[in-house]
């Protein structure tokens, strides 16, 4: 157990700028913030949409871009093409994508205006629209982020971690998403309510909590102390 020279921790300056890294991490840990469709479109969406313009290509290439065009929105039959084999699987993506989307979209704008409306009337209309991704400790210091959270929580969250402010939002973020995906089977609540809800819960539990953060806790159970090895 190491331990610093305390006198020398000073959580006055500022903490560092996010990087596009951690900014990356932090949206990828609040995807839980989604429920159904939109959740699997931000997950897995884009291998599908890889997967469907490999196929188009090596449609196009086979069978010509304007059949293949034509195939993929349900104009012409497969069956008509020179390769059926190749065309069937472009019609059934086509049209998966296709109705996929637009079920995606209508979800969307019901869920997004539900979901403003209930956060709307919890918050204030101003503030719902900054709840987003699970936010910078920092940003909790000031008082329009739209969050509820305990007084001071995101100082005394860096305090804990001897003022060292990107490990306390790192293990603030994989709190936080337990709590997103503790609160799957919610599926009344849109993304920002959702984001909400887990802020709150959160950051009450942890500061109820005595002593070091729980994150911390468990890397220090696993012997070393290691806090990168965690992706
Ligand atoms: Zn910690």
């Amino acid at each position: 157990m190491t331990r610093q020279i305390t006198e020398t921790t000073n959580v006055d300056p500022p903490p560092p700028r996010e990087s596009i890294r951690a900014l990356l991490r932090r949206r990828r840990r609040g995807v839980g913030r989604f429920r159904g469709i939109q959740y699997w479109l931000r997950v897995r969406g884009y291998y599908f949409l890889a997967a469907f313009a490999g196929l188009f290509v090596v449609n196009a290439v086979v069978i010509g871009g304007r059949v293949a065009y034509d195939v993929t929105l349900q104009i012409d039959s497969p069956w008509d093409t020179s390769s059926p084999a190749l065309a069937l699987p472009l019609s059934l993506a086509g049209w998966l994508v296709v109705t996929g989307f637009a079920g995606a979209v209508a979800g969307y704008v019901v869920t997004e205006v539900t979901d403003n409306r209930n956060i709307g009337r919890m918050r204030g209309r101003g503030n719902a629209r900054r709840i987003a991704l699970i936010p910078l400790l920092d940003r909790l210091q000031y008082r329009r982020h739209g969050f509820e959270v305990p007084h001071y929580f995101g100082i005394r969250f860096a305090l804990r971690h001897d003022g060292d402010w990107a490990r306390a939002q790192d293990h603030w973020e994989i709190i936080v998403e337990k709590f997103l995906n503790a609160a799957e089977s919610d599926r009344t609540h849109g993304p920002r309510q959702a984001m909400w809800q887990a802020v709150l819960e959160a950051s009450y539990v942890l500061d109820g909590m005595s002593g070091k953060c729980p994150v911390c806790e468990e890397t220090a159970a696993k012997g070393e102390g290691r806090t990168d090895a965690r992706q």
